[in-house]
């Protein structure tokens, strides 16, 4: 295989062993497995070229993007295993601001395209945190802290091009804001996990920048209150622009790693997108009477752009925060989402099993829309509790008519929940693979168990 892919790539294949360590591993996933070979791509005839080759020569294709999944996604499972990497694929080939649409290649950063669109008054709105690939966060239905607002990836991109596991190379969808023709096969590659495509060019919608922006810092007593006051605020229907709980644990964490000096207790970090002043004014208003319900101990306001930045940097760096306030130790996350109204009671239990269990951790994540991520951080030995605790909040979650996961997929961690998840439709979802992907050489051994 090794003069193949020299053959067909040069020096757009690597097989030193760093780099193939670095594409067997993630960023959450307890276990690494080195790949066989790397392809940088370079164009969507790589792409083609490559999956051409898999099928003749029976290896299997992992896309790669920015590598930071956290459920073993780009873990290969069967041999011979070739990372695809597209970060290489990096162009912006199309800002069409009078559309509020772009056209991406499958390696642009989030960051990077908003660095782009910013001249134009517009932004990407899909935040995971990380500074992930469009190809990747399509790849995985990623979301994140303005999802409450603006929608998570299928809402955000509108059509994709991707090469199939024949070689050829379709596009799916339209760049419209709405189309009833036919069967929603883009939405069926957003979160397919490079298991039935490979993405290789996005068209995606942009939203112009709010013009006025008011952040929040609301911090309760107990976690139970900032749950209960975050319901409050989405019953009421206010537009809120994120809305995001931070437990006490978190903002130790932070306050150690960030050099800060936010009260220990828990919180939602809050943000409000509005076109006027006096609108912005007065969904303030309502909010803070909503929460004065549930007494809160103190709330900070974030004005400027500066210290709204300040703020939302706190909330994505708090898993970094917690890796470093407990070093050396395994973590485990989860990320479950139920409805709107089970949230309260599904986080007063994830806090209940932590004590009961033992187990260090924090409760954070996108209350808004009902997800929130629990990460716990054990030694070796107790790798197991840690397991026995993702277990009971993921049946908990599922008796509440919840999901396995909101937003990070599924991986190879998650499988052995799908058939309680899924039930039959998960037949289903076996026969769609094989249609799209006979041979399995995408992705093989992901999400299906
Ligand atoms: C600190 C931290 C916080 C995070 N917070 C969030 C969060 O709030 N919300 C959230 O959704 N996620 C979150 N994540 C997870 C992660 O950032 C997302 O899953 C992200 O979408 C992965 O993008 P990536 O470019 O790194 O993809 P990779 O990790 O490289 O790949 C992910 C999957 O997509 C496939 N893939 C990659 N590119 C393509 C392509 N072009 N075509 C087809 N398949 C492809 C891969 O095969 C793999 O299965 C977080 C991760 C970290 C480390």
């Amino acid at each position: 295989m090794q003069g193949l892919l020299k053959g067909a790539f040069g020096d757009r294949v690597s097989f030193s062993p760093a780099v193939l360590e670095a594409h067997g591993r993630d960023e959450g996933y307890p276990e690494a497995r080195p790949v066989d070979a790397v392809v940088f791509a370079e164009s969507a005839e790589d792409v083609e070229k490559l999956i051409r080759l898999a099928n003749e020569e029976g290896f299997s294709v992992i896309p790669f993007g920015a590598g930071t999944s956290i459920e073993g996604h780009l873990i290969p499972v069967e041999r011979p295993a070739v990372s695809l990497d597209l970060s290489r694929m990096n162009r912006i080939l199309e800002v069409r601001p009078e559309d509020f649409v772009a056209v991406v290649e499958p390696g642009v950063t989030r960051e990077e395209l908003n660095r782009r669109l910013r001249s134009h008054g517009l932004f990407f709105p899909v935040d995971p945190g990380a500074n992930a690939t469009l190809g990747g966060m399509a790849a995985t239905n990623a979301s994140g802290t303005t999802t409450v607002r603006y929608g998570g990836m299928r809402a955000n991109v509108l059509a994709l091009e991707a090469v199939m596991a024949t070689g050829e190379r379709v596009r799916f969808g339209r760049p419209v804001r709405k189309t009833s023709a036919g069967y929603d096969l883009k939405d069926l590659l957003i979160g397919s996990e490079g298991t039935l495509g490979v993405i290789t060019k996005l068209y995606v919608k942009l939203h112009p920048l709010p013009a006025r922006v008011h952040a929040l810092r609301v911090f309760f007593e107990s976690i139970e209150d900032a749950a209960g006051a975050a319901y409050a605020l989405m019953g009421a229907g206010l537009p809120v622009a994120r809305l995001e709980l931070v437990d006490d644990q978190a903002l130790r964490a932070v306050n150690r790693y960030l050099e800060k000096d936010y009260p220990e207790r828990p919180a939602l970090f809050i943000e409000f997108h509005s076109s006027t002043e006096a609108a912005l004014a007065a969904e303030r208003e309502v909010a803070l009477e909503l929460i004065e319900e549930f007494s809160p101990l103190e709330v900070a306001a974030a004005r400027t752009p500066e210290e709204q930045k300040a703020q939302w940097e706190a909330r994505h760096q708090a898993y970094w925060a917690l890796v470093h306030l407990f070093p050396g130790r395994k973590y485990a996350i989860t990320d479950t989402a139920v409805p709107l109204s089970k949230l309260p009671e599904l986080i007063a239990y994830a806090r209940e099993q932590m004590e009961a269990l033992g187990l260090e951790g924090s409760i954070l994540g996108h209350v808004g829309d009902g997800n929130f991520h629990t990460i716990v951080a054990v030694g070796e030995e107790d790798y197991p509790k840690a397991e026995a605790y993702v277990e009971r909040l993921v049946e908990r979650a599922l008796e509440l008519e919840g999901t396995i996961s909101g937003e990070h997929g599924v991986g190879l961690r998650k499988r052995r929940y799908m058939v309680r998840e899924h039930g039959p439709a998960l037949e289903w979802m076996r026969r769609l693979k094989a249609v799209f992907d006979p041979k399995g050489i995408l992705n093989p051994g992901k999400i299906l168990p």
